[in-house]
């Protein structure tokens, strides 16, 4: 190798080296920017969810209020929980939108054809905890009540569509006919035989089972530490993570003769499932009585089993749901052993306004200060 050919090699080197180092240092530049740029856009995303706290939320669904105060979820994802109730109502548990699964199982079971009629898995499975709920409170909670309910109307009287009127005698012994859980099989296979005539009315347990959908929504957002909240629909309220470290929730019981008054309070922590069946939400006077909306299976007419309000403290939402209905038919002694026996906590307020708690209420019970 000649001066100039080594020369030539090294200047072709050092050119080369150049170039390199220029390519190289422009690429990591390209890439630590690429890097920071992703960081401040995930830094961003759970800034805008801190900034945003907490989201809050108002909307009307399954006929009542719905309210969510809801921390580290962001603005979007908010919305898709309550959307996801919407659809939920729309899609099954209506007895009322055409649209909605129960009320085109109960149209079909209205033409009396006596066959069975296939459902989808996740109502199948609804109805199985219904029925059992139904066994163990010895028909007080009956979601067959289809019939019965629409006669009473509470609903469209509650909401001013229609005037509130005692039906006669007959027409409750006739709807009557057409209820009792007895007459509702589970045939397996997410298939059921209703007695023909028959119609479902998931009313009392709606609310709550929602609840539990959005919970497992919320659980296949994957874990974050970060989110909590508190969703209300109507008098079904799933509160879930912690707000700030060692602050309970706090959750309002209603004052039943004093519609903008509370009683007391729970203090709540962590995951946690409340509903409350109360006379005074949906009801109509008639001669001096009041007739509402919770009505006893063995009668046809609104319970009266000496309760004002039942509140329940349970593992889930439907639990609890169903059983504050069951509980307000039941009566207080009949209540208390019925939410024992799956492990709930029991508020009850008699017509005596006198309040009856359980032992693990008392712990989180507070009474308001008059
Ligand atoms: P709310 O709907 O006000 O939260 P509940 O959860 O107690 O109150 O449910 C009451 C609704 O359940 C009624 O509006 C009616 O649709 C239905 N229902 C009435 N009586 C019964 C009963 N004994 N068992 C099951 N469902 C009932
Ligand atoms: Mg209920």
């Amino acid at each position: 190798m000649d001066e100039s050919s080594a020369y030539n090699i090294r200047k072709s080197f050092s050119f080369f080296s150049i170039a390199d180092a220029i390519l190289l240092a422009t690429l990591f530049l390209f890439l630590c920017l690429l890097c920071s740029c992703k960081e401040a856009g995930q830094q961003s995303s759970a800034q805008k969810a801190r900034e945003d706290d907490p989201v809050t939320l108002t909307d009307t669904v399954m006929g009542t209020v719905a309210q969510a105060t809801l921390y580290g979820v962001g603005k979007e994802r908010a919305g898709q929980l309550l959307e996801r109730v919407k659809e939920l109502e729309t899609e099954c548990l209506s007895g009322k939108l055409d649209s909605a699964e129960v009320s085109a199982i109960n149209a079909r079971v209205a033409m009396a054809d006596g066959e069975g009629v296939e459902i989808s898995p996740e109502l199948y499975k609804l109805l199985q905890s219904c029925l059992q709920i139904s066994g163990d409170s010895l028909g007080a909670f009956d979601v067959t009540l289809g019939r019965l309910c629409r006669l009473w109307n509470m609903d469209e009287i509650a909401s001013g569509n229609a005037r509130g009127m005692v039906p006669s005698d007959e027409e409750i012994r006739r709807a009557m006919d057409h209820c009792g859980f007895e007459k509702l099989i589970l045939l397996g296979e997410n298939r059921i035989l209703p007695e023909p005539g028959m119609a479902l009315e998931l009313g009392s347990v709606g609310k709550g089972y929602a609840l539990d959908c959005l919970h497992e929504m919320i659980v296949r957002w994957g874990s974050s530490e970060d989110r909590a909240g508190v969703i209300a629909l109507g008098g079904s309220i799933m509160t879930f993570g912690e707000k700030a470290p060692g602050i309970p929730w706090r959750v309002g019981i209603k004052d039943p003769d004093d519609s903008g008054g509370i009683i007391g309070y729970l203090e709540l922590y962590g995951e946690n499932y409340i509903s409350t069946s109360g006379d005074y939400e949906r009801f109509f006077e008639q001669n001096g009585e009041r007739y509402h909306h919770i009505l006893d299976p063995e009668t046809g007419y609104p319970a009266r089993s000496g309760l004002r309000s039942v509140t329940i403290l349970a593992a889930n939402g439907f639990l609890s749901d169903a059983l504050s209905t069951a509980c307000f038919v039941l009566g207080a002694e009949r209540g208390m052993k019925l939410a024992d026996q799956y492990g709930a906590e029991v508020l009850m307020v008699n017509e005596e306004g006198e309040i009856l708690l359980s032992d693990g209420m008392r712990e989180i019970f507070h009474a308001a200060t008059p």
